[in-house]
C-alpha cells in the first residue's frame, strides 16, 4: 500500500524519533487540531448559519474559521482537496482539457466591456490599485479567457475545440449571506473551463462532452448526481445544466419527472406546475439541491465584445463559439461530506478521503494487560470510526501472535472482516487510489 494513503494511529511518546514515522504518518503528527477554540466569541462570525458538514469539519480539525465565508483549510483538506483535483484534472484532460492559470487579480476594463462591472452589483469585490486603477478579485474568468484568446491573431479552425481551464484557483464574491462553511463562502475553490469552436453543433457537441465528464466525476466519486436544465444568471448564454446534489440543506428547488428525463431548477420553469412539460404525463416530484457545478453554452456573448476570432478553412476571420463550465472545489468537498456523513461521524467518497487506512497498531505492553489495552483501543477507534477514514485495520493481541488475525473494519459498510496477512495486503492492494 502507498504509505501515502496510510496513517497510524501511535501515541506521540513513540513518535519523537524521527525514522519512526517515515512509513506512514502518525496521527499525532498530523496537524489536525480538533475542537479548536470556540469561534463564538467572534462576533462577525455570529449569526452564520451552520450545518452538519460544517460542524463535522470543523470538529474534526479539518477547517477553521478565519473571518465570514473565509477558511483556513487544514492539512487533511487539503489532501482530499489534492486528489480531488487530481481526478477532475484526469476527466478534464479525458476531453481534451489544456490546463492553464490566470490572473486573479483582474483589471475593471475588461469588466466594463462586457457590462458586467455594473451588473455584477455588490457581488464583486473590486479594490484601486495605488494609481487609482479599479480592479475585481475574479469571481469567474470568462472575460480574462475571451481577451487571451482574442490577443491571439493565428488561431486557425484546425485548433478547434480549443478548451482551456483552470482547477486550483481561489474565486471571490462577496456573498451576501456566506453560510454553511464551505457550501457557500466568499473565497472559494473553482474548476472553471472554457470551450471555443467553429461552429454552433461543434460547441453543442463540445457541450454535451464536459456534461459527460461531469457525470462520470460524480459517478468515480460515488455521489448521486442529478442533471438540470437551469437559468443562465448574469453569465448569459442559451442554455445552461447545473449538476445537483439531492439534499435537504440544498438551497435549490428541482423537479424530476417520474416518467421521463425531464428535470429542471424550478426557477427555468414560469409557475410552480406539477404535470411534466416533457412527456405530459408524468408527474414532477419537488426536492432541494446543492449545486455542484454548472454548465453553459454562451454562443457569441463574449467573443462578439472581445472580438475572439479564429480563421476558418478560407482563411477568413469568424467569431467562435464558446461554452463555460464550473465546478465548485470545495463546495463537492463538504457537499460529499454533508451527504455521505451521519450526525457524528464523517464519511468521505472513498478516493478522496485524506488517509484511506488507519492502522491501530497494538498498545505497548498489551500482552501484559489484556483489559485496560482494550479499553483504550476502543476510544482510538471511536475517534478513527468518527474521523472516517475508510478502511480501519486493528493490530490486535491476535496479530501478534502466531493465529496472525487481523482486524479490518470497512466504515463505508460497516462490515467487519478478519483476515490473514496475505487477506490484508490482498485487500489493501485493491483499494483503488488517484
Ligand atoms: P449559487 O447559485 O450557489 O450562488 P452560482 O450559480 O452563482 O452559485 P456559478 O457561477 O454557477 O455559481 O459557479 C460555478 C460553481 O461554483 C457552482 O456550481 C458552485 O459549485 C460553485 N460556487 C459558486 N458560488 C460558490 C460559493 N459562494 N462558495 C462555494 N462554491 C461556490
Ligand atoms: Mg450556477
Amino acid at each position: 500500500l502507498p504509505s501515502s494513503s496510510s496513517i497510524i494511529w501511535r501515541p506521540s511518546s513513540l513518535s519523537h524519533s524521527r525514522h519512526i514515522h517515515k512509513p506512514g504518518l502518525l496521527v499525532s503528527r498530523l496537524y489536525q487540531p480538533a475542537n479548536l477554540r470556540d469561534v463564538g466569541a467572534d462576533t462577525r462570525l455570529q449569526g452564520e448559519m451552520t450545518c452538519k458538514s460544517q460542524r463535522l469539519m470543523q470538529q474534526a480539525g479539518l477547517i477553521h474559521p478565519s473571518n465570514p465565508g473565509c477558511y483556513y483549510y487544514l492539512p487533511a483538506t487539503v489532501r482530499s482537496m489534492e486528489k480531488l483535483v487530481r481526478i477532475i484534472d484526469q476527466e478534464m484532460q479525458g476531453i481534451g482539457g489544456q490546463k492553464l492559470d490566470m490572473p486573479s487579480l483582474c483589471s475593471a476594463d475588461l469588466w466594463k466591456t462586457s457590462e458586467r462591472w455594473d451588473l455584477m452589483g455588490k457581488e464583486l469585490l473590486r479594490l484601486k490599485d495605488r494609481h487609482g486603477a479599479d480592479y475585481c478579485l475574479a469571481p469567474t474568468h470568462e472575460e480574462a479567457v475571451t481577451t487571451l484568446v482574442a490577443h491571439q491573431t493565428t488561431l486557425s479552425y484546425r485548433q478547434l475545440p480549443l478548451l482551456l481551464y483552470q482547477v486550483i484557483t481561489r474565486k471571490f464574491r462577496d456573498e451576501p449571506k456566506p453560510k454553511f462553511g464551505l457550501l457557500r463562502g466568499r473565497e472559494f475553490y473553482m474548476k472553471d473551463m472554457y470551450s471555443f469552436d467553429s461552429s454552433e453543433e461543434a460547441a453543442f457537441e463540445t457541450y454535451e462532452s464536459v456534461c459527460a465528464a461531469y457525470a462520470r466525476l460524480f459517478t468515480r466519486l460515488g455521489l448521486r448526481c442529478v442533471q438540470v436544465q437551469a437559468d443562465t444568471g448574469n453569465i448569459g448564454g442559451k442554455l445552461s445544466h447545473e449538476f445537483q446534489l439531492p439534499a435537504d440543506i440544498g438551497e435549490d428547488r428541482l423537479l424530476v419527472c417520474g416518467s421521463c428525463s425531464f428535470s429542471a431548477n424550478v426557477e427555468t420553469l414560469a409557475s410552480d406546475r406539477t404535470e411534466c412539460p416533457q412527456c405530459k404525463t408524468g408527474t414532477l416530484v419537488e426536492s432541494k439541491g446543492i449545486e455542484v457545478g454548472h454548465t453553459f453554452y454562451l454562443g457569441k456573448k463574449y467573443s462578439d465584445v472581445f472580438n475572439a476570432t479564429f480563421s476558418n478553412a478560407q482563411n477568413k476571420p469568424c467569431v467562435a463559439e464558446m461554452g463555460c463550465y464550473g465546478l465548485g472545489v470545495t463546495r463537492i468537498l463538504a457537499a460529499a461530506i454533508e451527504v455521505m456523513s451521519t450526525e457524528d461521524a464523517i464519511r468521505w467518497p472513498g478516493l478522496i478521503a485524506p488517509y484511506q487506512v488507519c492502522v491501530l497498531p497494538p498498545k505497548k505492553g498489551s500482552k501484559v494487560n489484556e483489559t485496560l489495552p482494550r479499553l483504550r483501543g476502543e476510544v482510538r477507534l471511536k475517534d478513527a470510526s468518527r474521523l472516517g477514514y475508510p478502511y480501519v485495520v486493528v493490530v490486535g493481541q491476535a496479530a501478534v501472535e502466531e493465529t496472525s488475525r487481523y482486524e479490518v473494519i470497512c466504515q463505508q459498510t460497516g462490515e467487519t472482516m478478519f483476515l490473514s496477512k496475505d487477506g490484508l495486503l490482498d485487500l489493501l492492494g485493491r483499494v483503488e487510489t488517484v
